[in-house]
């Protein structure tokens, strides 16, 4: 499974940590994982000036148009995204499909592991959208729904087992 992981200009604190943290998480899922980084140009037409915030679908759009021989394209940036209708999101992605975004900038925190475990926990939920799994009404589940950190932070970075077992279907499937 491989997987490019782009960051989006503006700096991401502790990239490195975060691909070297979800490689070995996901793993526990995929086969072969192997992360390749990239980095990519912030759309400025998806800014909105009246939100301060960019608009997660147009992110996806530049995700899809990254050259490679990819399963999963994953997008990671520092600024603040929403979605129509929504105040903001912590990330999208097509589900199913190849791309996901993330956004790093309400998963900060002075202690450097919670932010990582945050940052986990959301490119893993994405990451599971792009292979068709829906929300899950385990809270425990990384598939659960997080509308506040408070989510974020209560569900494990792991699938639940009948997530998991969705997971592992879709794979043989080709997904
Ligand atoms: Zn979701
Ligand atoms: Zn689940």
């Amino acid at each position: 499974m491989k997987l490019c992981l782009v960051a989006f200009n503006g700096k991401i604190p502790l990239l490195s940590s975060i691909v070297g943290r979800f490689e070995e998480h996901v793993s526990e899922y995929l086969d072969e994982v192997e992360v390749e980084r990239k980095r990519e140009k912030l759309p400025e037409h998806a800014y909105s000036e009246v939100r301060d915030q960019y608009l997660a679908s147009a992110l996806l759009d530049i995700l899809r148009n990254v050259k490679g021989e990819y399963d999963r394209v994953l997008g990671l940036t520092s600024e603040d995204l929403y979605a129509p209708g929504l105040n903001f999101v912590f990330g999208q992605a097509r589900c199913p499909g190849r791309e996901a975004v993330v956004s790093v900038a309400r998963l900060l925190d002075p202690n450097p592991d919670l932010y990582l475990e945050r940052v986990v926990k959301e490119l893993t939920h994405e990451l599971g959208h792009t292979f068709g799994l829906g929300h899950c009404s385990d809270r425990n589940c990384v598939m659960s729904f997080s509308s506040s950190l408070l989510e974020v932070d209560r569900k494990s970075p792991n699938f639940c087992r009948k997530c998991a077992g969705l997971l592992r279907g879709n794979l043989k499937r080709g997904g």
